[in-house]
């Protein structure tokens, strides 16, 4: 079922005479957007008056089942957009799928993430209804797009507002970095979110002695150079302000099937290497046996132990 913004508003009429039918419960897959803007949207629909249904967190099983299930082409975190939509189906008989354009002014987001609702829609083919809405920051600001999508759902301007802000002030700002030299796991915020994913990395590399810190999610602040991917762009500005005294190695988390990775990796290599900073690359797929990188993580670690 397709829902557009416009068919939202042309609904609202009678969804107004239907408080009940405003307020069905909504489904949101913990992965892909769910880490874009953690807290974000898990704020907006309940404030709104709206239940919402979380898919549960990423397993073994959810990864066999996105392999099973997803197209071939699309990355993991595509893939395990689709495996989680399958845990809400048949649990709500509508999902929220933006479509997402860009982070952040200036900047494009990965055409994977443009094509979110309608590659949806093909797989689920009327299993629920797609709510979405347009995230694109080139166009208009993210309070503006949550407010927007809350009037296209039936509600009052004033509690559509209201909703929105609460909705931002939840998403706040990330945590400090750690003091202390350390490791930094790179990669896209629904790689490093999906504690699935990274946990058994930063684990090992606890037990390993050394202390690790994920890349805070947030969009690029600069202009673009030459990166105008956001999530992309984000990455090499973190790498940017690194410094050998605080920075003992980089660790990326990379996609298979990444298009944007396999740019972007050749501008975080000659930045890291010209400062003097180790780099790393794990790719991660459907088929990563996570305990498998245990032993390219200590011959990393140990190969600069070996060099200090
Ligand atoms: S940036 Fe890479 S990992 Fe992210 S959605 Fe696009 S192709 Fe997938």
């Amino acid at each position: 079922m397709r829902t557009s913004l416009a068919t939202l508003f042309r609904r609202t009429r009678n969804a107004s005479r239907n408080p009940d039918s405003l307020r069905r419960p909504i489904g949101l897959p913990q992965a892909l957007f769910h880490f874009l803007h953690p807290g974000l949207w898990e704020t907006f629909f309940p404030a709104l008056g709206m239940p919402v249904v979380r898919s549960a967190p990423t397993t073994r099983a959810t990864l066999e089942r996105a392999e099973l299930i997803s197209e071939t082409e699309h990355c993991l975190p595509v893939k395990l957009l689709d495996a989680h939509l399958e845990d809400l189906a048949g649990r709500v008989d509508r999902v929220f799928v933006p479509r997402i354009l860009s982070l952040r002014r200036g900047f494009i987001s990965c055409p994977k993430l443009a094509a979110l609702p309608d590659a949806v829609r093909a797989q689920f083919r009327g299993r629920f209804e797609v709510v979405t809405t347009d995230m694109d920051e080139n166009r208009r600001p993210l309070e503006q797009t949550l407010a927007e999508l809350g009037r296209a759902l039936g509600f009052a301007p004033a509690d559509s507002a209201a909703a929105a802000r609460q909705a931002l002030a939840a998403a706040g700002a990330p945590d400090a970095p750690p003091d202390g030299k350390r490791f930094l796991l790179l990669g896209h915020p629904y790689n490093l979110g999906d504690a699935y994913l990274t946990e058994p990395i930063v684990r090992k590399l606890e037990e390993l002695g050394v202390a690790v810190e994920r890349l805070p999610t947030g969009p690029p602040r600069g202009a673009p150079d030459p990166l105008r991917w956001d999530t992309s762009a984000h990455m090499l500005e973190a790498l940017r302000a690194l410094s050998s005294e605080r920075c003992a190695g980089v660790i990326q988390l990379t996609s298979f099937n990444c298009g944007c990775d396999s740019m972007a990796s050749t501008y975080y290599r000659e930045t890291l290497k010209a400062a003097g900073i180790p780099y790393m690359a794990l790719t991660l797929d459907s088929h990563t046996a996570l305990a498998g990188l245990d032993t390219r993580l200590e011959a990393f670690v140990d190969s600069i132990a070996g060099r200090a």
